[in-house]
């Protein structure tokens, strides 16, 4: 058993100030980029800081018991408040908005949040989702206006995949949300597996074989020190260039170009024509350079890095009558001051360090 490091996981920090607050020195670049010359182009939101599953590497039922305070109902965002500010960050220059949790699917009529965000109009609308309410949701999320779906499974096996949900969840639920979502309309569908040496990196070529013959973009996740309590180790780490080296040997993969700068996952198409697979290398090859998100969380703080250990309230920005000019220059502001690359200074010791939990900050 790993030793985990148990410590809460709401903002590790106090509040800190807003940047002009802190009497920031430096003027934000005109362009709107960060220190870095990172742009702001993708946000992803946090609806729920609860979920149904207890995957190892994300909440551990050692921390996430039937003692653990997840948020009170009135401290989540609204709808209205989350459509509220995913106009703000359009209209800054965000272009995709992904809802995320927790599991995003249990949040009581989803679909209306879909449906208030679509009406933004011109914004790239997509959700990461367990799968576990997919069969029963898909339909009524693509009649709101939700176009793509993310779907997170880590195995085919079963007896695998009910030891990492750790809910005992069986493998063919979660298959019949995908097949759901492919019958309502979602597409493309994107399956995430997160990979854990001994874990179910013996899956990595069932799974290849089983989404390229479904017609879905399987992306394989190393897995992250996000968060302090997954008790994350390097040599749990399976590097992508591994994985890519695995599957490429029965199935041969050729690398693609991204399709946008600050894509996340590096595509690989297999050269037979039959489709492509991604992978996500956080640990191994970081893409801080590149990185253009913040996150919301469920409660309504910024986070410029899913690394981070703090954020800043925009949820008492909006409940205290600020206009939607001063949020956005807060955004602004905060944005202009960031500095973040923590994928490219990550050590052991960093990986100990406090930060807050990935259900919370949102995936
Ligand atoms: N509950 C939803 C789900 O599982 O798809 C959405 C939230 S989940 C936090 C978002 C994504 O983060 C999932 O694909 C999950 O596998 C991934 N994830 C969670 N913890 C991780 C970790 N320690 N390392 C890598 N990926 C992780
Ligand atoms: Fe829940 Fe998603 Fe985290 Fe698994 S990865 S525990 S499904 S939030
Ligand atoms: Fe972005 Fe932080 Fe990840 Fe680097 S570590 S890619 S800055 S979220």
């Amino acid at each position: 058993m790993n030793q985990r490091i148990v410590i809460p996981i709401k903002d590790a920090r106090t509040q800190p100030e807003w940047p002009a607050a802190q009497g920031a020195t430096e003027p934000a670049a005109a362009d709107g980029s960060d220190r870095r010359g990172r742009r702001l182009r993708d946000l992803r939101i946090s609806v729920t800081d609860r979920c149904n599953f207890r995957c190892t590497y994300c909440m551990p039922k050692e921390v996430f018991d039937s003692n653990y305070a997840f948020l009170p109902q009135a401290d989540l965002l609204s709808f209205e408040e989350i459509t509220r500010l995913a106009r703000i960050f359009h209209a800054r220059g965000v272009e995709k908005v992904r809802i995320t949790g927790g599991e995003p699917l249990l949040r009581r009529h989803i679909e209306r949040l879909i449906d208030m965000l679509a009406g933004i109009g011109t914004l790239d609308l997509t959700l990461t989702t367990n799968g576990s309410l997919l069969a029963r949701k898909a339909r009524a999320l693509k009649a709101a206006g939700l176009e793509r779906i993310t779907v997170s499974l880590d195995s085919l096996d079963d007896a695998t995949f009910r030891a990492m949900n750790d809910a005992d969840y069986p493998v063919a639920r979660v298959l019949e949300g995908i097949d759901a979502a492919a019958a309502a309309g979602l597409a493309p569908i994107k399956v995430n597996m997160v990979v854990k040496r001994g874990v179910n990196d013996h899956d990595i070529l069932p799974m290849a074989r089983h989404f390229r013959a479904a017609g879905h973009i399987l992306r394989f996740i190393e897995f992250m020190d996000v968060g302090s309590t997954n008790g994350w180790r390097m040599n749990d780490v399976v590097p992508s260039a591994e994985v890519v080296a695995r599957i490429s040997a029965e199935m041969p993969l050729a690398p693609v170009d991204p399709s946008y700068s600050g894509e996340v996952a590096q595509r690989w198409r297999y050269v037979d024509g039959s489709g492509e697979i991604g992978v996500i290398s956080s640990v191994t090859q970081a893409f801080c350079s590149d990185c253009t998100r913040a996150r919301i969380s469920t409660e309504g703080k910024l986070y410029t890095c899913l690394f981070a250990n703090a954020g800043h309230d925009l949820r008492t920005l909006l409940r205290t009558g600020t206009s939607d000019e001063t949020i956005s220059e807060r955004i602004g502001e905060v944005w202009g001051a960031r500095t973040d690359n923590y994928s490219e200074i990550r050590t052991e010791a960093t990986a100990r360090e406090r930060k807050v939990e990935m259900s919370y900050i949102g995936g």
